[in-house]
């Protein structure tokens, strides 16, 4: 159990059986403390993720070829920019592989929508971030029917074929989906129009797409409905408070790192002859 929760977070987080359009946004599921029990709590928790993800890159440079990959989902103002800033900010750059997923290029419109995600997969010793990923071809691409049914249908099936792939290859998933209210994401659109400092996060699209809010929410079900595996679970986060969103996929990091047991790889040399040799020179 997690310091703290009442309930472990992989446990209350847990996608299974989860009615999305029911969820409380503005709940913490398994923490049962307020904002600045969390606030302080975070702070403690970023210490432990940054001592585990520091093994992690010292593994993958002494040869271990697993990494961690956080995928993460939500509509606009969700916080994903939030959680990276805030959760992976706080662990050394060099051992993070970040990639943002925005519309497709040209040249990625040539290719299965799997390709480009595949370039991007972290490599041994790091903790990859997708802000967002291929599930926006199970999302955008179904809801604006970018292509046509028959086509983002069957990506379910290779999406769970795809991951399968990816465990089996030593990559730990977490898949996070942030879920705000229609209305904390009013809030939030709203403060990137009053400060100067977040108009570059602003774009009048983003209130075009409040109108398909229920279609969104229906395809995000079908998300965590069929996508949702033993392997690569899903993990649905309440975020309409920003310190319980952080914290609680800080948590899910810390479980997947703590899962790969990792310890310090030990030394390749003598220890006391390199000893000897400083003493002697
Ligand atoms: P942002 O994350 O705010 O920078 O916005 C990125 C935009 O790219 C969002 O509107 C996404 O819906 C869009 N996007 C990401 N992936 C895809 C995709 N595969 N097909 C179409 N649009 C996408
Ligand atoms: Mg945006």
């Amino acid at each position: 159990m997690a310091k703290h929760w009442s309930v472990d977070p992989t446990e209350a987080l847990r996608a299974d059986g989860i009615q999305i359009a029911e969820l409380d946004t503005s709940a913490t599921p398994g923490f049962k403390g307020k904002k600045k029990a969390g606030q302080s709590l975070l702070a403690e928790r970023t210490q432990v993720l940054s001592d585990l993800q520091e093994k992690l890159y010292a593994s993958g440079r002494s040869g271990d070829s697993r990494s961690v990959l956080l995928v993460l989902q939500g509509m606009d103002t969700a916080g994903k920019g939030g959680i990276v800033r805030h959760v992976i900010g706080s662990v050394d750059p060099q051992g993070v592989d970040h990639a943002a997923f925005g519309v497709p290029t040209r040249a990625e419109k040539r290719h299965d929508f799997l390709w480009r995600i595949r370039k991007r997969l972290p490599e041994g010793g790091q903790i990859g971030v997708f802000d967002r990923s291929h599930y926006e071809d199970v999302l955008v691409a179904r809801v604006h029917e970018l292509v046509p049914e028959s086509v983002w249908r069957p990506r379910y099936t290779e999406i769970n074929a795809f991951e399968r792939e990816l465990v089996d290859s030593g990559i730990t998933l977490v898949k996070v989906a942030l879920f705000v209210s229609l209305d904390e994401q009013r809030r939030r659109l709203l403060e990137r129009l009053n400060r100067p400092d977040k108009y570059w996060k602003f774009k009048p699209a983003d209130i075009d797409e409040r109108a398909y809010w229920p279609d969104y929410t229906e395809a995000y079900q079908a998300v965590v409905d069929r996508t949702s595996t033993k392997g690569a679970p899903w993990y649905v986060v309440p975020a309409d408070h920003k310190w319980y969103a952080r914290l609680a996929v800080t948590e899910l990091l810390i479980d997947a790192l703590e899962q790969l047991q990792l310890d310090w790889p030990p030394a390749d040399f003598d220890i006391k002859e390199q000893k000897r040799r400083l003493r002697d020179e």
